[in-house]
C-alpha cells in the first residue's frame, strides 16, 4: 500500500506525474493498487502541489511561445544555486512575464519561474525597509507594509509585477523627483553561473549592483532584494485639458517644483496627437471619498475591456475616449490613499482574447529639452504606418545613477505608447518597420527605447541607445563564461557565437 504513495510523491517532485502514473497503471496487476494510484494522483493533481507545468511559456502579449527544457520553480535559495550550479545548458529567468519580447525564455533552457519565492523576509519600520525574495509581487509588498502606513517609493502603474522582474527592468512609475527603481534599492542578494551568491550593493560589489539592476536576467538570479520604502498618505486627484505644446513648461512650472505632488502623468490624444490630459495626485488632508486602503482584488473590468474596444476598434472610438470615456472617468477630485493608487491590476486591460491581435507597450525616452523635437516626428510615424495607438502617456523620470544598462542617461521624458497590432507575421513586420523609425526619431533626439518589449531593434540602434553596453557584456563573460544565462533578449545583442 505504501508503494503507489512513495511513486506518486516522488513523481511529483520530478515532474513526471504523468508518465510514472500511466507506467504504474500498466505495471500493476493488483487493480485494488491501481485505482488507489489513480485516485490519489488525480486528487494531487487538483490539488495544485504539483510541479508539473507545461513546458511552453508565453508571454502576456502570446506572441512569443517557446518550448523550454524544464521548468523549475524554486522555493529556497539553495535550489536556485543548487540547479544554476549543475545546469550544463541554458537558464532563462521568468518573473511575472509581463515583459513582451521574449526577456524572460530561451529554448530548451531550464526555466526559473521565481513566482514561488515570495515571502517577506525582514521589515523594518524605523528605518523604512523591507526586504523581499524577489520572486513577491509589488500588490504583496503594499499589503504589508500598508498595515505600517509606508508606501513604495518606485514601481510600475501596475501592481503585479515582481521585484526581481521590476529591477532586473530598472522599471520607473508616475512617481514626481523619482525615476528609474534603481534609486529605491538598497542592495540585493544575486546567485551567479557558478552557483555562488553575492551582495551587491552601492559599497559592496557595486559594478555587479549597476549591472544586473536593469540587465534582464544576464548576469544571474537575483534572489532577495532590499527596498526603501517612504510614507503613505493621502493624495487628491486633479486633471487638466492643454495642448501638447504648453505641456512642458506646465509640468516645470507647475509639478516638478510642487513639493506635494505625488504622481503625475499626462496622456496624449491620438489621432491628433493635439490635446493632453494632465493628471496629478497630490498630498492632501482632504477627507477620504474612497476610504479603501487598496485596491479590491478581484473586478471584472467589463468597463474597462468595452472601453478599449470601443478605443481601439470602433469608428471614431479616439474621439469617444477624448469626450466621452476621459470626462467621465476624470470626474470630480478623489481623494484616496497612495498605496491604493499604486495597486492597479494588469487584468483591466486584458482583451478577451489575442488570438487575431493583441494589445503591446512600447516606450521611448528623451532629454527633456528634446521633447518638443520628438513628439512631432512620432505622429509622423504613427500617421505614416496607421498604427492603432490607444494611448501615449507621459512620465518624467530623474537621471539614472550610474547603471551600465540606463534608459534614463539624463533627466528624461518618457513616451509610453499603448497600442494593439495584428498576430500575423504581416503585422508584425509592420511593426518592426515603423518601431525602428520611432528608435531612430528618439536616437536623433540623444534619447533612448525601452527594452521589456518587443525586440525590433537593430543591433546597431540597440549599441546607440546603450552605449555601456559593451562593458555589460564584458562583466557577462566574466561571471558567466559559458553564457548559461540566456534570453531572447541577449540572443539578439549579445554576441553569442564569441562564447
Ligand atoms: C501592462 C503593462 C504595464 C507596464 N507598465 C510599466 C510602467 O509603468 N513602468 C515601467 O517601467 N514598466 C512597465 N511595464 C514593463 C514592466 O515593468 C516590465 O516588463 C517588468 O519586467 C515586469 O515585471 P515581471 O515580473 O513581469 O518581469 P519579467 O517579464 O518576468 O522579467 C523581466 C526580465 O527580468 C528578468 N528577471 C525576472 N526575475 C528575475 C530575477 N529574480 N533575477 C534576475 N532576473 C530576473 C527576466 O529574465 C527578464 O529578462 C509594463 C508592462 C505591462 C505589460
Amino acid at each position: 500500500m505504501a508503494f503507489p504513495f512513495f511513486l506518486a510523491i516522488l513523481a511529483s517532485l520530478q515532474n513526471k506525474l504523468k508518465i510514472l502514473f500511466f507506467a504504474q497503471i500498466i505495471s500493476f496487476k493488483e487493480k485494488r493498487n491501481c485505482i488507489f494510484l489513480f485516485v490519489f494522483s488525480f486528487l494531487f493533481f487538483l490539488s495544485g502541489n504539483s510541479q508539473v507545468k507545461p513546458r511552453i511559456i508565453n508571454d502576456i502579449t502570446a506572441l512569443n511561445p517557446v518550448e523550454v527544457d524544464s521548468i523549475l520553480i524554486p522555493l529556497t535559495t539553495e535550489e536556485i544555486a543548487n540547479a544554476v550550479k549543475n545546469c550544463k545548458g541554458p537558464i532563462s529567468i521568468g518573473g511575472g512575464k509581463y515583459s513582451q519580447g521574449g526577456q524572460t525564455m530561451e529554448e530548451k533552457s531550464l526555466h526559473i519561474d521565481m513566482r514561488g519565492f515570495n515571502k517577506v523576509l525582514n521589515f523594518s519600520k524605523e528605518n523604512k525597509e523591507i526586504t523581499v525574495q524577489a520572486g513577491i509581487i509589488w500588490r504583496k509588498v503594499l499589503e504589508y507594509i500598508d498595515t505600517f502606513d509606508l508606501s513604495v517609493r518606485i514601481m510600475q502603474t501596475y501592481a503585479n509585477f515582481t521585484v526581481g522582474g521590476s529591477l532586473s527592468v530598472n522599471v520607473h512609475g508616475r512617481y514626481v523627483g523619482e525615476g528609474p527603481l534603481i534609486l529605491s534599492v538598497k542592495q540585493f542578494n544575486i546567485i551567479l553561473a557558478d552557483g555562488s551568491l553575492l551582495r551587491a550593493s552601492r559599497q559592496e560589489n557595486s559594478e555587479l549592483f549597476y549591472s544586473a539592476i536593469g540587465g534582464y536576467g544576464g548576469l544571474g538570479v537575483i534572489t532577495e532584494v532590499t527596498l526603501y520604502l517612504t510614507d503613505n498618505c493621502k493624495v487628491m486627484r486633479t486633471d487638466k485639458m492643454m495642448k501638447i505644446k504648453n505641456y512642458k513648461n506646465f509640468f516645470f512650472e507647475k509639478i516638478k517644483s510642487d513639493s506635494l505632488a505625488i504622481f503625475h502623468n499626462a496622456d496624449i490624444y491620438p489621432r491628433r496627437y493635439k490635446k493632453v490630459r494632465a493628471i496629478t495626485y497630490t498630498k492632501t488632508n482632504e477627507k477620504l471619498t474612497e476610504t479603501n486602503r487598496l485596491k479590491p482584488l478581484g473586478s471584472k473590468y467589463r468597463f474597462h475591456r468595452f472601453a478599449f474596444r470601443v478605443i481601439s476598434g470602433f469608428p471614431g472610438g479616439k474621439w469617444i475616449r477624448k469626450s466621452i470615456f476621459d470626462p467621465l472617468v476624470n470626474l470630480g477630485n478623489p481623494v484616496e490613499w497612495r498605496n491604493f493608487e499604486a495597486g492597479y491590476e494588469v487584468k483591466e486591460l486584458e482583451p478577451k482574447s489575442r488570438k487575431k491581435s493583441t494589445y503591446v507597450l512600447q516606450e521611448y525616452f528623451v532629454p527633456v529639452n528634446e521633447f518638443d523635437k520628438f513628439y512631432p516626428e512620432m505622429k509622423k510615424v504613427f500617421r505614416k504606418h496607421h498604427v492603432n495607438v490607444m494611448n501615449v502617456s507621459i512620465r518624467y523620470a530623474k537621471k539614472d545613477p550610474g547603471s551600465l544598462l540606463a534608459w534614463a542617461k539624463q533627466d528624461v521624458f518618457a513616451f509610453v505608447v499603448y497600442y494593439k497590432q495584428g498576430t500575423r507575421e504581416k503585422d508584425r513586420g509592420r511593426v518592426r518597420e515603423w518601431t525602428k523609425e520611432l528608435v531612430d526619431v528618439a536616437l536623433s533626439c540623444k534619447g533612448s527605447y525601452y527594452l521589456p518589449y518587443q525586440i525590433h531593434a537593430s543591433a546597431e540602434q540597440f549599441a546607440a541607445a546603450y552605449p555601456n553596453a559593451k562593458k555589460f557584456f564584458e562583466l557577462k563573460k566574466k561571471l558567466d563564461p559559458q553564457n548559461k544565462f540566456r534570453n531572447k533578449l541577449w540572443d539578439a545583442y549579445y554576441n553569442v557565437k564569441e562564447n
